[in-house]
């Protein structure tokens, strides 16, 4: 029996379906006594061609009020690039579900999906046009650019079409939901005013992890995209005592200077130092010695006692004074390393934290509100004032004169050679650690305090771990493994983005800052009743025009200039693919929770994530009962295959060679 018809029959089993599939005219395969799959592969896809629309039709819509319902939901690819080989791997293992449902007799419905906003888009674009900042895309006008934008999504529309085709992967494509649709931002701005209205977003200066490449802080689940390992410079400083430490402990000679030992791997950090944090009941050492003095002379130093060995192993060259606990170190002062913010109130002064530990570094912990979340935290606690001598591009600003202008990790050899030659720098060495990096643009990321939009996701913990006990996963591990630990320490969501590409945060503000009175528009409805104007499109070039008066003070309600990260778009296709609750109630009363969904391991923190929270807070409920997680492509030396490394493999390539089938077998094996 030719292929073609073996592979039929086999689909369709019941009698009478082969009848309907008989009557069909098949243009059959000559049996060859060597089995040329470029043939055969060739005249199965003619045939699926040519009436993949009535056997859709037929087996699938015709039936489907009566069928058992199996509902999927397709996670959606970004087609403003050509497809992958791994791409092919989640496609295999979505197809080969909903399809053996379908052969149980399930109605299986198989929409597409395409995953549209985001920076990918809006970087391409930028370079196309030549526009390097923001000003410039001002300039050009921001309703062109998005236009432009809306075309170049789908410059690769085919290229994925034609993959998903010749492979096999039975899906509609001709009906998909697509996130930049009107219909579909708007069920967004209705989840997003339900959060609003609930108390769920909030602006904050926090810090937050910070990408100078996309000019955009990132989001926690987009940070752990991105971990490399990488061998930096760490420093470990010695900040100079004032008096106040020998009054408090007369022992100490005057004449010998007292350092206190402080170790970062952020040199940059250091001009922004403002105070060095203890914890209480650890317990402190001081000694004397003249290690590593240049000029050998003999001084105090203060450590934590469990470091001693590794700071100073030399017994025969330390002299142990005194054992303190860090409570008496507290509000004791010290020089400052630089005399950028020595006037600055509070600072320059010991305080107490329970975060500081001793199992790396001094035990004296360099703080800097600016750049670390414990930091900002005991720092706005202690009331030291706040400063931040970075801008948007992660370069220094004039506070910080003698670097003005540059990038700061650059910064970080200048700054070491700054301080070892005004003999403040006590050791440096090379660590090798994990590093987050941009996902998207490969520079450093750095924490970094801003004002953005949060979503308060801590606050759901336990309903997404209760919600997570629900869900099957494959294999099982990731339940309580890597999914489990990452929604039990959920983060609070970094909304806003700083950029033109996305969903627009549909939230307006009032002008008065003393009034600063807040809205969510949850549709174009009520963005028409607010303003007059009804909408044909919910991009920042149509809304961001559309104001209205306050209704507190009577100035002017403006929309806040962010868009949303795009992983709020995709994981809002629960509900959004069917313009929910705008439309088709019903329908998704029905599908959800999804019975199904399938991506690869790299989703555990991106889609997976997102679905499950947005259900979580807007439903109370779980988005998929089942999810087969597939692993990632690597490459002959187990490097992930990935674009930027140059290894990856395209589907066409590999079809060629090796034919569908086999690559599907080996994908499903
Ligand atoms: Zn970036
Ligand atoms: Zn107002």
């Amino acid at each position: 029996m030719p292929a073609l018809v073996f592979r039929l029959t086999n689909e369709f089993k019941d009698r009478n379906k082969y009848k309907q599939i008989k009557k069909i005219k098949v243009n059959e395969a000559k049996m060859d006594k060597k089995y040329d799959f470029n043939k055969i592969e060739k005249e199965t896809l003619g045939f699926w061609r040519k009436n993949k629309k009535q056997i859709y039709d037929s087996f699938q819509e015709n039936n489907k009020d009566k069928k058992p319902l199996f509902s999927w939901l397709e996670g959606p690819p970004t087609a403003n690039a050509p497809p992958g080989l791994h791409h092919v791997e989640a496609r295999v293992s979505k197809d080969l579900v909903c399809r053996y449902n379908f052969m149980r007799g399930f109605a299986v419905p198989r929409k597409g999906g395409w995953d549209c906003h985001g920076l990918p888009v809006e970087i391409q674009v930028q370079k196309k046009l030549k526009l390097k900042t923001k000003k410039d895309i001002y300039k050009f006008g921001v309703e062109k650019f998005i236009n432009i934008c809306k075309k170049d999504v789908f410059s690769f529309v085919k290229e994925w079409s034609d993959m998903t085709e010749r492979m096999g992967f039975w899906v509609d494509l001709d009906n998909p939901y697509i996130t930049m649709e009107k219909n579909y931002m708007e069920s967004e701005w209705w989840a997003l005013k339900q959060l609003f209205d609930k108390g769920l977003i909030y602006k904050d200066y926090k810090v937050v992890p910070y990408s100078v490449g996309c000019e955009s802080p990132l989001s926690s689940h987009e940070v752990a995209l991105g971990y490399q390992d990488i061998i930096e410079d760490t420093v470990t400083i010695r900040f100079e005592a004032k008096e106040d430490i020998y009054k408090k402990f007369p022992e100490l000679e005057k004449g010998k200077k007292l350092y206190y030992l402080v170790w970062t791997t952020t040199p940059w950090t250091l001009p922004s130092n403002l105070a060095i944090a203890v914890k209480d009941d650890i317990n402190y050492i001081i000694i004397e010695t003249d290690f590593s003095d240049k000029k050998k002379e003999k001084a105090y130093y203060i450590i934590a006692k469990d470091l001693l060995e590794r700071y100073f192993p030399d017994k025969n060259n330390r002299k142990i004074i005194k054992t303190i606990k860090g409570k008496e170190l507290e509000n004791l002062g010290y020089k400052p390393l630089f005399n950028y913010f020595k006037d600055k109130a509070n600072s320059f002064r010991f305080i107490l934290a329970d975060f500081v530990t001793t199992e790396e570094g001094t035990g004296l912990v360099h703080q800097a509100p600016a750049f670390g979340e414990d930091d900002f935290n005991i720092c706005r606690e202690k009331e030291i004032d706040f400063v931040n001598p970075v801008d948007l591009e992660g370069k220094f600003t004039k506070e910080v004169i003698d670097y003005n202008g540059r990038f700061v990790k650059d910064c970080d050899e200048d700054i070491i050679k700054r301080l070892d030659k005004e003999e403040k720098l006590f050791v440096t060495y090379k660590v090798k650690h994990t590093y987050p990096f941009c996902w998207r643009t490969g520079c450093p990321l750095i924490y970094y305090a801003m004002n953005a939009w949060f979503i308060s996701v801590s606050k759901f913990r336990d309903k997404l771990v209760k919600n997570n006990n629900k869900i099957n996963w494959y294999p099982e591990s990731f339940k309580q493994g890597r999914f489990g630990n990452w929604i039990s320490e959920a983060k609070d969501w970094a909304l806003s983005r700083n950029k033109f590409w996305g969903t627009p945060l549909n939230i307006w503000v009032c002008n008065n800052e003393k009034c600063n009175h807040m809205e969510a528009i949850g549709s174009i409805k009520e963005l028409k009743e607010k303003t007059g104007v009804e909408v044909n499109d919910l991009h920042i070039g149509s809304v961001d025009p559309l104001t209205y008066k306050c209704p507190k003070c009577g100035k002017i309600m403006k929309r806040t200039p962010e868009v949303i990260d795009c992983w709020f778009d995709s994981g809002a296709a629960q509900f959004a693919q069917f313009h929910y609750p705008f439309e088709n109630k019903d329908l998704f009363k029905k599908r959800f929770p999804y019975d199904f969904i399938s991506e690869s391991i790299d989703q555990t923190r991106g889609w997976f994530y997102t679905l499950h929270v947005l259900s979580t807070l807007l439903f109370d409920d779980l988005s998929y009962r089942n999810v087969p997680v597939t692993g990632l492509l690597c490459d002959e030396n187990g490097e992930k295959m990935s674009k930027s490394k140059g290894n990856m493999l395209y589907p066409n390539d590999v079809f060629d060679k090796k034919g569908v089938d086999s690559v599907r077998l080996l994908m499903c094996s």
